[in-house]
């Protein structure tokens, strides 16, 4: 029954398509939507799709995002096609700050970087993204946090209850300074992206939906073993992903986009499992960037 709805819908989509969009990009993102049998869905995305990327917003991308500029340029498309879909479809708002393009930009581009390899990924769950002026003050911050933790005066946080659920909030400039040369390990919308991929099998635990099922063990594994030896760790691994398993996670995920080359020289076994769970290797791109190459446009 879903085939049947999905080809049908993709024969009156056709005359849409030709001349307009590359069909991997269109297959990729709209997957999803069409085997949901959501016409509307598919006929605004596609309708996005073809609107010329802007000027402006490639070359924000372009001088801001090392990830982007790194692409070949097939990717580069998609990732534009990917960037104007997460702005139609997630609202981004600031909370007692304004916010532009540059900011809007840098929050997709926060989403789209940990599922690139994922065509079809949807954030389901999230409902819009907030921007506050600074880090959270007692107003956000989580019950269990001690003063003067990091969790005390949090970068960023996603409600799951109530009307935080599905509302993501990031501080303006920590969201900026991800972002920024020499920014370190240090990335708040990777970190809040990572929580989300977590929770799209229903539980911010430390074990996202993308974990192959082969590296389940080996992953929990290794990440007890980090938890347990904490003073003995040599990784690297910001000291805030030895809280609990779920923000292991999302810390390890910072590194590895933010730094990949260290996490690899320093805890190979850690690279090698997030490599499979985004399906990227980020080494190849590192290299890219180092060498100051421009990729080819
Ligand atoms: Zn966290």
């Amino acid at each position: 029954m879903v085939g049947a709805v999905a080809a049908v819908i993709v024969v009156a989509l056709m005359p849409t398509w030709t001349g307009a969009l590359s069909g991997v990009a269109v297959g990729a993102v709209l997957t999803a939507a069409i085997f949901r049998g959501e016409t509307r869905i598919v006929r605004r995305r596609l309708a996005v799709m073809a609107q010329p990327f802007p000027v402006a917003w490639e070359a924000i991308l372009r001088a801001r995002i090392p990830y982007y500029a790194a692409l070949e340029a097939d990717e580069r498309t998609r990732f534009q096609h990917l960037v104007a879909l997460f702005l139609d479809e997630k609202p981004i708002h600031g909370v007692g700050c304004a916010i532009d393009d540059t900011v809007r930009l840098l929050v997709a581009a926060s989403a789209i970087i940990p599922v690139f390899a994922f065509p079809g990924w949807e954030y389901t769950t999230l409902r819009k993204v907030l921007i506050r002026p600074a880090a959270f003050d007692a107003e956000f911050r989580p019950e269990s946090a001690a003063p003067g933790t990091a969790a005390a005066m949090a970068l960023g946080m996603v409600g799951n209850s109530g009307w935080f659920d599905g509302v993501m909030i990031l501080s303006l400039p920590d969201l900026l300074a991800g972002f920024a040369e020499g920014a370190g390990k240090h990335h708040v919308g990777i970190h809040e992206f990572a929580h989300l991929i977590d929770r799209s099998d229903g539980a911010i635990d430390g074990l996202p939906a993308t974990l192959p099922r082969a590296c389940l063990r080996p992953w929990t594994t290794l990440v007890h073993e980090h938890l347990a030896h904490r003073a003995g760790a040599d990784s690297g691994l910001p000291a805030y992903g030895y809280t609990n398993e779920a923000e292991f996670f999302a810390v390890a995920s910072e590194y590895f986009f933010q730094s990949p080359a260290e996490l690899a020289r320093r805890d190979p076994p850690l690279y090698a499992l997030l490599a499979r769970v985004f399906r990227q290797d980020l080494l190849a791109r590192a290299r890219l960037m180092d060498h100051g190459h421009e990729p080819p446009r």
